[in-house]
């Protein structure tokens, strides 16, 4: 990552309740935003992810910390003042406007000259793949069309900084896939800095260069979709994102005991886990890195067998809990229900995590 671009510094927000108590919605947020990067805030509802967007377009102001855009404090400005611009989930396109209109809107507000005002919609169009479309009203194109004219518009101001707050999310999924691979490309291809609010983990590992994963106002790991996925620094990012076992398990001399009498040696587990010398552990293994084995390390009773086309999904009954495998659809012998079966960590992909 080269020089700062964007840094959040020490953010608070915090909000009043009608009930007289408060929600902490951002709380002591810092992070720093390259210049050209795809960033993901990624979090369940509620957990500040809008909060914070809002804050970087000056549409809500922090109690406390700090807002630095190219080494410029502009958490004090009006939205006007800032270099960037925001789509929302709603798009809110002028009806009675046409899709060029809308577009040229904003510029005109900017008092730029019409030459580049008709140029500049005539760009975004393109970018979006809505040339030719300039003459249509809101009501004549589709959905995902309205959303590309929204991005279109904030495009054409050419901001430094893109935010954008779930702007898919009211598209059906093949919609919202084509369009993740569109925008990544379209950010790639324009350099603009995207922020990007999500819940969806999948549309943060789709598009992220880095994914700040949040929770109750805080941030949890900050870090690429590989190491979000791969290094989950504790049990609630495992589980976010992504689909994990998580086992609670006991430190004894062979290895970590598990339910049902199982014993995972800890030779098995990613060599970066942290083993502590005695006292419980939680385990977390991909469904996806288990198989099953003749001989293998925890060994159950199939309860399910689901095919979904492209896995097979077998629920283990492994002492008191149930254990996911995610086994390849082919070249794989599905199990029967009720059968025994014993699984193996691959890849020495299991690893512990704090809880
Ligand atoms: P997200 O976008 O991640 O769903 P938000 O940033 O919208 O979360 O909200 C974070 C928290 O702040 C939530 O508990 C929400 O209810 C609260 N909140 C957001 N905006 C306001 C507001 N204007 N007044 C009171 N509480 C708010
Ligand atoms: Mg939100």
């Amino acid at each position: 990552m080269s020089e700062k671009f964007l840094e959040i510094r020490n953010i608070v927000k915090v909000y009043p309740t009608p009930e007289g108590g408060e929600v902490r919605a951002l709380d002591d947020v810092s992070l720093d935003i390259a210049a050209g990067e795809f960033f993901i805030l990624l979090g369940p509802s509620g957990c500040g992810k809008t909060t914070l967007l809002r804050s970087i377009a000056g549409l809500e102001y922090p109690d406390s910390g700090e807002i630095v855009l190219l080494g410029d404090r502009i958490d004090d400005k009006p939205p006007y003042e800032r270099p960037v611009n925001t789509v929302f989930q709603s798009y809110a396109l002028f009806p009675h406007m046409t899709v060029g209109e809308n577009i040229a809107f904003g510029l005109e507000m900017e008092k730029i000259e019409k030459d580049e005002v008709a140029k500049r919609v005539v760009e975004a169009l393109a970018q979006v793949k809505l040339s030719g479309y300039e003459n249509r009203l809101p009501s004549q194109i589709s959905g995902g069309q309205q959303q590309r004219v929204a991005l279109a518009r904030a495009l054409a101001k050419k901001p430094k900084v893109l935010l954008l707050d779930e702007p898919l999310s009211a598209l059906d999924l093949k919609l919202r896939r084509g369009m993740q691979v569109e925008l990544k490309r379209l950010q790639r291809e324009t350099g603009i800095t995207f922020v990007f609010v999500t819940h969806d983990q999948e549309e943060a590992m789709s598009m992220g260069d880095r994914i700040a994963v949040f929770s109750e106002g805080k941030i949890i790991q900050l870090d690429t979709p590989v190491n979000v996925y791969r290094r989950p620094v504790n049990a609630y990012v495992a589980d976010f994102i992504g689909e994990t076992n998580l086992i609670e398990g006991t430190i004894v001399a062979s290895g970590i005991s598990l339910p049902g009498g199982n014993i995972l040696p800890t030779n098995q587990l990613a060599e970066d886990s942290v083993v502590p010398n005695s006292g419980k552990v939680t385990v977390a293994i991909r469904p996806e890195d288990l198989v099953i084995a003749n001989d293998g390390i925890i060994g159950g009773t199939v309860r399910d067998v689901i095919f979904t086309g492209d896995s097979v999904r077998v629920y283990v009954t492994v002492g008191d809990i149930e254990v996911i495998a995610s086994l390849a659809s082919y070249g794989t012998a599905i199990p029967a229900q009720g059968s025994h079966v014993t699984l193996n960590p691959e890849n020495r992909a299991a690893r512990t995590v704090a809880s």
